[in-house]
């Protein structure tokens, strides 16, 4: 059986990667940090559908606690085929009055997170000679945006991660890819004041917010076989907004 980690696995994208994964066949591992009920009902879902699926806790971005988690999943599944470094935060605020804790805990999750995830996992995915890390990006790690410089900061960086570990990965079969989502409905961008939703929505040609879905799809193409000769790619799930 094949299986799946999704980190942040049952927030909003998170959760929409795990059934469009399960669909596919994949056993899910649906990683949380805070409250566990989400990921516990996640769970129940997938599981009255015949998915196999467990919760693992772990902060990603520490290095202890990132290395129990693969130790437990290498215990209870043996392998792992396909990471999903979805988990991200957002501190946002304009550089000039940005608190040097805010600019460290964004780049400590959504970079340093990513990078220790994705290093456990390749140690596993070199010895099978087969797997797929995929990176959750933003289209504002492609373009910058004012008041987010931690942020783009953090998903430019995964970038650049994404096409040196795809370079690294390669001879032995894995892969490594990013995903950079414009504007999407979920927690983290319900936050934002109606004027700010306003003007992304009048940038996007495609005259809609984008979905959960719409970026689960996406991941669930690039973790199937379909996407085994696609690697170092960063591909854009936005409604057009950069064109
Ligand atoms: P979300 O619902 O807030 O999900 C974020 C997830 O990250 C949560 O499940 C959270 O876990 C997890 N997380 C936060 N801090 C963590 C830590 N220290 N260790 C481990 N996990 C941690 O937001 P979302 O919109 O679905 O975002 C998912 C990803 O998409 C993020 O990387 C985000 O940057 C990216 N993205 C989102 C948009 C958008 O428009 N929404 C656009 C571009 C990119 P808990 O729930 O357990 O706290």
């Amino acid at each position: 059986m094949r299986v799946a980690l999704v980190t942040g696995g049952s927030g909003g994208i998170g959760s929409a990667v795990c059934r469009e994964l399960a669909e596919q066949g994949f056993a899910l591992l649906i990683h949380y940090i805070g409250d566990p009920s989400p990921a516990d009902q996640l769970v129940t879902e997938l599981r009255a559908a015949g998915t196999v699926a467990d919760t693992y806790m772990a902060d990603v971005s520490q290095e202890a606690q990132v290395e129990a988690m693969f130790a437990e999943i290498m215990s209870d599944k043996g392998r792992i085929d396909v990471v999903v470094n979805n988990a991200g935060i957002t501190r946002d605020g304009l550089v000039l009055r940005m608190k040097l804790e805010d600019w460290q805990k964004v780049l400590d999750v959504n970079l340093t997170g990513a990078f220790l995830v994705s290093r456990s996992a390749a140690k596993v995915m070199l010895k099978q000679r087969s797997g797929k890390i995929i990176n959750v990006s933003s289209v504002v790690g492609i373009g910058g945006n004012a008041g987010q410089a931690n942020y783009a900061a953090s998903k430019a960086g995964l970038i650049g991660f994404t096409k040196s570990l795809a370079k690294e990965l390669a001879a032995r079969g894995v892969t490594c890819n990013a995903v950079a989502p414009g504007f999407i409905e979920t927690a983290m961008t319900a936050v934002l004041p109606e004027e700010v939703r306003q003007t992304f929505l009048s940038r996007i040609p495609l005259g809609r917010p984008g979905l959960p879905e719409d970026v689960a799809k996406a991941i669930g193409f690039l973790a199937s076989p379909k996407a085994d000769y696609i690697t170092g790619q960063v591909l854009r799930i936005d409604g057009g907004m950069s064109i």
